[in-house]
């Protein structure tokens, strides 16, 4: 026992001595209590004292099955037993050329060819990378559209390509001087509607707005990024039915690609596997990352069109080649666990049971609209956004001094639930496994840390 507590504190001491904790002020983490995971199992994650905790944003958005699926666990020791990793440069591996095959069959159908890398960030980056260089030199491109248009509240990573296609000012406006220029559009964030409007009696004013902006710069613009459905990192902001499936209308009207970054939506998190088959939008590419292994290891993919592809064959003289490529790029375990993901989404019929959960878990989130300082909550699939506010009437934040986001999240940890939030919008996000009993305790945890972390105004 002694020799535990002894452990528990060293490990304590060098976290903060020794890690840089990302998306983290450091000053105050030392200063606060630590919280360090030692094991997982299902939706419950235990720390080093024992104490269990409900995995409330499934490890940063991330778990689908739970933690230590034995299906996942298993396949990646088999795949350990043959090899760990080689390279996708010039030579190919077994699980990296079975899991191109499965995800090309699920993905909306003209997406053919897959781009693998390790994060959501470079799948993206890549995805900017592919549309750029296709207008260069494919036999149908325009070499003058370099440009990308992308949504203000946009979040697609924090490489400099992926920061600069992004609309986060809190995260992104400090490296303004690094980034290449991309047109913003306003997004459909409907609780602070830009144009004042309320749907659906704004008839979707905000897609007038990125209709002027593609049809002026239509001759200068490669790509749209979007972020379908769901506009995640900036809180939760939902899409009005029929949002998407009207930017693929304009994307085609004025010949740009568009590029879905279902980094975060993908794999079952909207209720169906990719948000975009909600409004039967087929994009030019996509990104996948987060949920592609399960929440197991670093994998990312980007898919593309054949057309696409094509505008990058030639001779090798040509120098049309796509000049990039990460290290660990198809990975065989990470591959591996990928595959045994989606065998666990077909076995399992994961989104058929799913369904039951995301109609109880919306009866739950309805509670919420009644507590004092809730604004808005924002649900779609699993995926849900508390706005918590000072004033319900005008919508007044809480001064950023106040941290209230913090504060519940704090007040949740002492009731046995792990949440993140963002800025003041309580994000729930669990693994798609979790079960009835969990999502109640869930809500009932988030519920009273909600109260409990205003009383103390
Ligand atoms: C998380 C996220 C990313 C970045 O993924 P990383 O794996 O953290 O690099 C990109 N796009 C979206 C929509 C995300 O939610």
């Amino acid at each position: 026992m002694e020799a535990i507590e002894e452990r528990n504190q060293q490990l304590e001491i060098d976290d903060k001595k020794y890690i840089w904790h990302p998306f983290t002020q450091m000053q105050d983490y030392v200063k606060e209590e630590s919280l360090i995971i030692e094991s997982g199992d299902g939706c419950i994650l235990t720390d080093i004292h024992g104490n269990e905790y409900i995995d409330g944003v499934s490890s940063l958005w991330t778990n689908v099955h739970g933690h230590r699926k034995k299906a996942i666990d298993s396949a990646i020791k088999k795949q350990l037993d043959k090899i760990a990793h080689s390279t996708l440069l010039g030579l190919s591996n077994v699980p990296a050329i079975r899991y191109a095959k499965k995800i090309v069959e699920i993905t909306p159908k003209d997406l053919t060819r897959v781009f693998y890398s390790d994060s959501g960030s470079t799948a993206v980056e890549i995805a900017l990378k592919i549309a750029f260089q296709y207008q260069q030199q494919a036999q149908d491109g325009n070499p003058e559209k370099k440009k990308f248009i992308s949504l203000y509240n946009s979040y697609h990573g924090d490489t400099i390509g992926s920061v600069s296609v992004g609309g986060i000012d809190l995260f992104h406006s400090m490296y303004k001087h690094l980034l290449f220029e991309s047109i913003k559009a306003e997004s459909p964030y409907c609780y602070r509607c830009a144009f004042g409007k309320s749907y659906p009696g704004c008839k979707l004013e905000c897609l007038s707005g990125l209709e002027e902006i593609m049809s002026t710069h239509a001759n200068e613009v490669t790509a749209m990024v979007i972020e379908p459905l769901v506009q995640g990192a900036s809180g939760m902001l939902l899409q009005p039915p029929g949002y998407l499936k009207k930017v693929r209308e304009l994307c085609d009207k004025y010949n740009i690609f568009m590029i879905a970054d279902e980094v975060a939506v993908g794999f079952g998190k909207t209720g169906k596997m990719f948000a975009c088959e909600h409004e039967d939008v087929t994009p030019d590419i996509m990104a996948l990352a987060k949920g592609i292994s399960g929440g197991y290891l670093s994998l990312a993919a980007t898919l593309a069109t054949e057309k696409i592809y094509k505008g990058f064959l030639g001779k090798y003289e040509e120098f049309k080649t796509f000049f990039h490529g990460h290290t660990y790029t198809g990975n065989p375990l990470a591959c591996a666990a990928a595959i045994a993901n989606l065998e666990i989404f077909e076995e399992e019929k994961v989104l058929n049971k799913l369904q039951a959960k995301i109609e109880h878990f919306k009866q739950r989130l309805q509670s919420f609209t009644f507590l004092d300082n809730v604004g808005d909550v924002r649900q779609c699939g699993i995926m849900a956004g508390i706005e918590i506010v000072a004033d319900k009437d005008t919508k007044e934040p809480f001064p950023p001094g106040k941290r209230i986001g913090q504060r519940v999240m704090k007040k949740a940890r002492k009731r046995g639930l792990i949440i993140r939030p963002l800025g003041d919008v309580i994000v729930l996000m669990p693994p798609l496994s979790i079960s009835i009993d969990e999502i109640d305790r869930l809500c009932d945890i988030t519920y009273e840390s909600i109260q409990s972390a205003k009383k103390q105004e």
